[in-house]
Formats: C-alpha cells, structure tokens, sequence
C-alpha cells in the first residue's frame, strides 16, 4: 500500500542528552533556564534526589517546586493552575512515568517548554507522543500527548532507580518485537509505515542480547534509555501507538480494564508477549527469535501470571476481552473468538510452564 508521495512533518525533541552525570555535573540547565520562570514537577518519592541533583534550579527564586501526587486528570488540572497564575513558561518534569505523562498531556493543553528528566527508564513514555491518564472512575486513558522539547537523561541517576524500574522499561522495549508481529499481520488491510517499523525495531535491538550484564550497569542503562527514547519517536513518526504495541498491549490493557494483579505496564506486556508468542508458535503463525525470551529471562523480568499475582482464570478473562481495548487495532488476537480452546490452552501451558 502507498500513501501520497510527499514528505512529512515531525516533531522532534530540538536535543536529547544520554550521558552519565549529565544532571548532577553539569551547569548545562541553570544556564538554559537562567532568568526563566520555571515550574519543577516532582513526585514525593524523588524530592530529596532533585533537592541535590538540581540543587540550583531546586533553590532558585524563579523555579516553582510542583509535586505531582497520581497521573491524573485532577493533578493536570492543578498544574495548569499553577502555570497560569505563576506566568511559568518552562516546566521541567524530573521523576518517573507518572510526572512525566502529567506534564507531557499539560503540554500539549499549554503549548509551553518542557524539560524531561527521568530518574527511572521504566516505560516508552519518555519521547512518546502519548501520556497515561487515570480518570475520575480510576481507568487509564492513553491520550494525545507533546513530545517534550529536551530530553536529558542522566545514566547515573537512572542506575539507582530501583531493579524493578528497569526490568519493566526492559519490558516494554522488547514487546516492540511482538507489536511488529501485528504490523506484519495487518499490512493487507492498513499498510506499513517502513519508518517507524524500522526505529521500532532499531529501538528494541538496543537491549536484545544484552542480559550478560546487570541491571545497574550504565552500558545496560544507556542503551535501555536509547531503546525507549527511539520507540517513543517510532511512535510519533507512526502518528499512533502501533509500533510499539500491539496483542501483547492489548492484553496488558485487558487486565488494568479489570484490574487485576500488581503488575508494572512493562512487566505486564512482557508477560502477555510470552503468551502471545507461544500462541503464534501453536498457530503456526511467524514469531521472534527465541533470543527475545533469553533476554527476558536474562534479566529476571516479572513475567508470569504468578509472579504479577494474576489466576489463570484472570488472565483468561483479560485475554477473552483484549481484541475489543483498542477500537480499530488490528491484531493476530482478531481470531481468538475462533480459536480452539486447546491451542489456547497449550499456549499458555507453554508460555507459563504451569
Ligand atoms: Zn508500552
């Protein structure tokens, strides 16, 4: 299938920084942000690593010092507030996913500079054009998000982040493999965009094969930050998630719809690609190299109904309701009505041995 010959226009962070200490020793921001008004968010959880890694910006007349309680329509709305009434023009965003998709939705709302600093590399959230909501009724919304001016990753910082962070930012960068399944599947009907296929996969490659090394070490933490951030661009450059999500999200999604279990979102599409695979490899469908699963189980990523506190007979549930997640996404999971109940069934004993 081929669109109309012309170029496209992308949105594009103007610069990213991946690079130990790129906070902590660098003057870089208080000379971007001198003589700006500044509102810094934080979540309660990171205000003592911004007190001393940003301890200029942290203390500074100009800079307004936000907490971010829940990623939340509630929390967008008081942020919007506090721009308004402080004439804030830069907002930098220093946490995990939750200040991050806050300040990134606040974006697109306030068209105002932002700033991302993650301190943990948990999710593709960072350069995604999309931001995970919660609404009043407590389920998740993924909704239209800016892509942040500045990126700055500081490895040395990420690296403290708990184990569990990175094992779910893990996670989620090699669920891309799986998602691309689904692009392969469905090109009949929607086509491929070649380029995002590509940084999607590009993206994943990064982390593939890497699990010969720890979690906390900074070549493992400086290509897991550079997975996510391309996936994010897949993402943009795609103008939809598809890239980066496809059956195994869909169930992922299934089970926060139901909310069951205790999952991280990286922990949970990972565990929902182990099934997705198997189901294919039952169905004879194509699938990803074995090496994919090596680097799961590399890595010891929470991927099994067990270990995320979810009965086979949840999973199940979730399975059964996750083509109809995303209206309009077109997945492998469109049979499931179809399928026989034993290749279900033999897929999930394969994919989780129990
Ligand atoms: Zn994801």
């Amino acid at each position: 299938m081929m669109g109309k010959l012309s170029t496209r226009h992308l949105e594009f962070p103007a610069q990213l920084i991946v690079q130990q200490g790129a906070v902590s020793n660098s003057d870089y921001l208080s000379t971007l942000l001198a003589s700006k008004r500044i509102l810094l968010a934080i979540d309660e959880g990171v205000r003592e690593l911004a007190r001393n890694a940003l301890a200029d910006l942290y203390h500074s007349e100009l800079c307004v010092i936000h907490a971010i309680h829940a990623a939340n329509l509630q929390s967008i709305r008081e942020i919007d507030i506090s721009c308004a009434t402080q004439q804030i023009q830069t907002i930098v965003a220093f946490g995990g996913g939750k200040v991050l998709d806050v300040c990134k939705r606040l974006a697109t709302k306030r068209n105002i500079e932002l700033i991302v600093i993650p301190t943990a590399l948990s999710s593709d959230c960072i350069s995604s054009p999309v931001a995970v909501i919660f609404d009043e009724q407590g389920q998740k919304l993924s909704l239209p998000a800016a892509i942040p001016n500045f990126i700055i990753v500081d490895t040395e910082l990420c690296a403290r982040a708990p184990n569990r962070l990175t094992q779910a930012g893990i996670g989620d960068l090699l669920s891309n493999y799986s998602a691309l399944l689904d692009i392969e599947y469905a090109k009949d009907r929607v086509g491929v965009d070649g380029f995002s296929f590509l940084l999607a996969k590009s993206a994943a490659n990064e982390i593939l094969g890497m699990e010969q090394y720890g979690l906390d070490e900074l070549v493992v933490i400086n290509q897991l930050a550079e997975g996510l951030i391309l996936s994010g661009l897949a993402m943009g450059f795609s103008g939809d998630s598809r890239p980066c999500s496809g059956a195994e999200h869909l169930i992922s999604h299934a089970i926060d719809y139901l909310k069951f279990g205790e999952g991280l979102h990286g922990e949970q599409v990972a565990l929902a690609m182990r099934f997705c695979h198997a189901l294919r490899q039952q169905l004879s469908l194509p699938c990803f190299e074995e090496s994919v699963l090596a680097t799961l189980d590399g890595f010891g990523i929470r991927s099994t109904p067990k270990a995320l506190d979810i009965t086979k007979a949840q999973f199940l549930e979730a399975l059964s309701i996750a083509p109809t997640m995303r209206k309009g996404r077109i997945t492998f999971l469109e049979n499931l009505p179809i399928m026989a109940k034993e290749d279900i069934e033999q897929a999930y004993q394969k994919a989780f041995k129990d």
